[in-house]
């Protein structure tokens, strides 16, 4: 670099950062310039040797970072001095007292937040998901740490062009995946939708470009219809004396092509390319009747599609968006999205959580949602026993685009999620009735929980003592503060269904005279292939291990241990730990034999027993699963995972039973029943889980669970239950 060059670097970092100082000028008090000047000395000296992978110094990074915090989202002093430190703990000397010595609590506070929010991690793990819990932990603490943070990824994502392409797509698919879904939240809509076009500019950058290409030579026809729909309004709200201003705005890139992908059409089909929205300028007390009369003025020009209509004046969405919205019929006969709204909405709309700081003060300003929301995300977060995956899955159910408003018996509004159920709003009345709720009467009429709530619903909820949350609640039940509370109770019933289980195994073990001690432990835990105790005994207590094979460790002889179990990670791996372990050269899996050496388990998702045709799937996490070539997965995990598919053969040694399912169909007739039980039960001895059996109108239909071998077992069995009289067909099926 030329002496001259960096002669021009330097009065660059200048010229950002008295632009910086410029668009904080209004915000700033006294002394205040002098803090940011010290910040920013700071950080040019402790990047100076610095530069990022586009070859600039690093310090335009933290100035940019600020210039957003400021010009983009609004915030004051101890952000923009925060976002210029951001980087500085975790990337050179300076530690965080250090911080705390020179700024003060609240900044060290702020940048020890951003600093445990790293950017370098796995992606896949589960990492990823611990990092973003912990983001969301410092919610409770100052709000201001998620701000920075979202402004830190958008200047990152704007300069995402010099980064290589596995890391763009890498930190694309976190930015659509997470920051843009809270940015949203958070109300700052402008840069949510900046942050979706990045994601598709770098995912799918040849559509991107094309949608781009479009737009810009479709602009001067829409100029013109949008000036010839605004042209009868304008004359209108003029002479009715209004202050406004409006603008005919393309929407973005990303939810046109979101249209296109998930309607499955062309460009030329997405209708609403853009939307006209009008803005005034009103004092606080004629917001509201003002926007209505805005509203009246242009229905009387263009028909209204009264489905359309979209009231966020009188009750803003929770998170603090306020705006009247219409679709209205062209002359040209297309809909036409009218948004109306004022210059304090628009701000709110564009910048958020700031901008509401601001407009605190006048009186005029409901209350935002976004304080309960933030309140509901720390109780969420207390739940400490959820795994951060699970965590995050459910956080991302809760990051709902549209929101439905319904109501108590007693009128009083709540907000929720556009495709909660009545049993969500149970909960969120309080958790208990959420967990005692057995239905609900909606405007008066009885509905099931699974009932999905629309707009304006009055919902009363039924309740009673003998309810108990399940499994299936999950299915419907879209809420975070539901989710958390049905998972917390399906762990306590796991507790209560092991301590019955461990009961029964005690009293097994007790008739054949053994002790329950750590050997006769692992030599169950071994068996059935499980890895903690707390699961053994679940699944002895729901009935899924048949306890009549707990006596069987009796007469069992543990095969001397010729190593620690392995955990393998491809095919080769497998084949170096064989060798090692037994001196043979093979690839292939021996069911029953190789579970000493190498960790595996029966997939459950197709439920293989002995003599199915099967293969091995090394997963990341849990070791090999054997799959049967029928189950529904085994297509994907063939085809787009072939180099961790390895061969698998069962062993005959196996006298463990397993649990399949038969379906039994026929017509029915006096003693049916009984053959069937009969054979199940005493000819082949085998034993039951469960039978159900229905008949009707002389249609005899049967689903029993049962324990078998293998398939010798089961085929010998089907050929039997076939041959009675009246059975049509025996079919197995996945319990
Ligand atoms: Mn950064």
């Amino acid at each position: 670099m030329t002496e001259f060059e960096l002669e021009q670097e330097k009065k660059e970092i200048v010229r950002q950062y008295r632009r910086l100082l410029r668009h904080a000028k209004p915000f700033l008090q006294e002394g205040d310039a002098k803090i940011i000047k010290r910040a920013f000395n700071l950080s040019q000296e402790a990047h100076k040797n610095m530069r990022r992978r586009s070859g600039e110094p690093y310090i335009f990074h933290p100035l940019a970072v600020a210039q957003i915090c400021v010009e983009e989202i609004g915030l004051g002093t101890t952000s923009i001095v925060s976002a210029l430190l951001h980087d500085v703990v975790e990337d050179t000397e300076m530690e965080i007292e250090d911080i705390e010595r020179h700024f003060g609590k609240k900044v060290a506070k702020i940048i020890d937040g951003l600093t445990k929010i790293s950017d370098v991690f796995d992606h896949g793990s589960s990492q990823q998901a611990e990092n973003f819990r912990k983001m969301l932990l410092t919610l409770s603490d100052d709000v201001r740490v998620i701000l920075v943070k979202l402004a830190d990824r958008l200047h990152n994502m704007r300069t995402l062009g010099s980064m290589p392409r596995h890391k763009q797509l890498r930190v694309s698919s976190e930015t659509i995946y997470l920051y843009a879904p809270l940015a949203h939240r958070l109300g700052l809509y402008a840069i949510k939708s900046e942050l979706e076009d990045l994601f598709l500019k770098y995912s799918e950058p040849i559509k991107y470009a094309d949608i781009v290409d479009k737009i810009n030579a479709s602009k001067a026809p829409r100029d013109r219809f949008v000036r010839n729909f605004i042209s009868p309004i304008q004359k209108e709200l003029n002479k009715r004396r209004f202050k406004f201003t409006i603008k005919g705005r393309p929407k973005s890139i990303y939810s046109i092509w979101n249209k296109m992908t998930s309607q499955e059409i062309s460009f030329e089909k997405v209708y609403d390319l853009f939307a006209i929205r009008i803005i005034l300028d009103l004092p606080p007390e004629m917001e509201k009747p003002g926007c209505w009369q805005v509203y009246s003025v242009v229905t009387d020009y263009y028909q209204p599609n009264p489905d359309r209509l979209r009231d966020w004046v009188s009750t803003p969405k929770s998170n603090g968006y306020e705006s009247l919205h219409t679709t209205v019929m062209s002359k040209t006969g297309t809909w036409v999205e009218v948004q109306i709204r004022t210059k304090r909405m628009d701000e709110i709309a564009e910048k958020g959580y700031a901008a509401h700081w601001k407009y605190k003060e006048s009186e005029h300003t409901t209350e935002s949602g976004l304080e309960a929301w933030i309140g509901r995300v720390r109780e969420i977060l207390e739940h400490d026993n959820v795994s951060a995956i699970e965590f995050v899955d459910d956080f991302k159910h809760s990051l709902f685009n549209e929101e439905i408003f319904v109501f108590t018996p007693k009128g009083e509004l709540k907000k929720l999620p556009g495709n909660a159920s009545a049993l969500d709003f149970a909960f969120e009345i309080h958790s208990e009735i959420g967990a005692r709720c057995i239905g609900a009467k909606v405007n008066q009429k009885l509905v099931p929980i699974n009932y999905k709530l629309k707009t304006g619903d009055q919902v009363e909820i039924l309740t009673s003592n003998k309810q108990k949350p399940n499994e299936g609640w999950l299915n419907f039940v879209v809420t975070s503060k539901g989710r958390t509370r049905i998972k917390d109770e399906l762990k306590e019933q796991k507790k209560s269904a092991a301590s019955d289980g461990k009961e029964i195994v005690l009293r097994k073990l007790k008739q054949a005279k053994l002790e329950l001690n750590s050997e006769n432990l692992d030599k169950l835990l071994n068996r059935f292939n499980l890895k903690s105790a707390l699961d053994f005994y679940f699944l002895v207590g729901k009935g899924k291990i048949d306890p009549k094979e707990i006596k069987k460790i009796k007469n069992s002889v543990d095969k001397p241990k010729k190593q620690a179990k392995q955990r393998v990670s491809d095919v080769a791996s497998f084949q170096k730990t064989i060798k090692e372990a037994t001196g043979e050269k093979r690839d292939q899996l021996l069911i029953g034999e190789d579970m000493d050496i190498i960790p595996y388990s029966l997939a459950p998702c197709c439920h293989p027993i002995p003599g199915d045709d099967v293969f091995g799937f090394v997963s990341i996490h849990e070791g090999i699963k054997i799959h049967r070539i029928s189950c529904p997965n085994a297509t994907e995990l063939l085809s787009k995972h072939g180099h961790r598919v390895m061969k698998a053969k069962w062993t005959s040694q196996s006298e463990v039973s397993f649990l399949t399912g038969l379906k039994i169909r026929g017509t029915d007739r006096v003693g049916m029943m009984n053959d069937v039980t009969n054979i199940i039960s005493s000819e082949l001895k085998v034993n039951m889980r469960s039978v159900s059996i229905e008949s009707d109108n002389g249609i005899f239909d049967g689903s029993i669970q049962l324990y078998v071998h293998d398939t010798n077992h089961l085929e010998k069995l089907t050929k039997k239950l076939e041959n009675i009289e009246g059975v049509e067909e025996v079919i197995r099926f996945d319990v």
